[in-house]
């Protein structure tokens, strides 16, 4: 059983541009890829939990979600990191088409990624934290019972290296 550092995706490793969905236009946060090696090599499971109600929307698709994941998933391996799982979710209370339309526990604020993440996986909740570039981020982090960071933008290492220093 491990900690785990649960990674908001979108301005935390990615540049929020307004739901990014192409590995080709997106743009990873200065100290990304850096970070993520940090996590792994102090002995955390990371894992990511990112809202993506583009999907619900309609703007993408599951499958574009999926190959973003694999492209960062890819990266921060060949960068020394690990990603142990990403959790995503699509729905939106009322801008969602069809059956996305629906509120859910898993969206952020809603703490659902995070307690099915630590239901699943061989993660531990102490010593866990989330980090995240918004407050939906840290109420999600603060209704799962974990610390949670906020990211104000800048080198995403020395930000996590200031987390593992204190
Ligand atoms: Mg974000």
């Amino acid at each position: 059983m491990r900690p785990a550092a649960f990674l908001d995706r979108d301005g935390v490793l990615i540049e929020d541009t307004g739901y990014p969905h192409r590995p080709e236009e997106a743009r990873l946060i200065p100290g990304a890829l850096a970070g993520l090696r940090r996590l792994h090599e102090a002995g955390l499971a990371v894992c990511v939990v990112t809202n993506q109600a583009g999907v619900g929307r309609g703007l993408y698709g599951e499958a574009d979600v999926a190959r973003m994941h694999l492209w960062l998933r890819d990266l921060a391996r060949e960068a020394g990191g690990r990603i142990t799982a990403f959790a995503h979710c699509p729905h939106h209370p009322e801008a969602g088409q069809g059956h996305y339309r629906r509120d859910s526990e898993r969206r952020k604020p809603g703490p659902g990624m995070i307690l099915d993440l630590l239901r699943f996986f061989p993660l531990r909740r102490e010593g866990s934290f989330m980090v995240g570039d918004r407050d939906t981020d840290l109420r999600a982090a603060a209704a799962a019972g974990i610390p949670g960071h906020l990211f104000p933008g800048g080198d995403l290492d020395e930000f996590v290296a200031g987390i593992l220093g204190r």
